[in-house]
């Protein structure tokens, strides 16, 4: 089902955002949906969000990479402050 698809598309989206509010189940749509941040061992900042649906249990995981981009490499070293 394409529109399904799409739907849980966007909620995954304002998951990531922080912004999952009156997002309602994409299969059933018999509730709001709701997320749980679910870490990775390896330490490394990443993790997945767990978005579910209370009420049918439908869910969707959504994988986010903690990966140090190219302009954070390239940034300065931070100035020395003043003692
Ligand atoms: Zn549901």
């Amino acid at each position: 089902m394409v529109e399904s698809r799409d739907r849980w598309l966007a909620a995954a989206k304002a998951v990531v955002e922080g912004s999952l509010t009156g997002y309602r189940c994409p299969e059933n749509d018999d509730a709001d949906l709701r997320s749980e941040w679910i870490p990775f061992s390896d330490g490394g900042g990443g993790g997945e969000y767990r978005v579910y649906c209370p009420s049918c249990g439908a869910e969707n995981y959504v994988l986010v990479r903690k990966e140090r981009s190219a302009a954070e490499q390239e940034q300065p070293p931070p100035p020395l402050s003043p003692r």
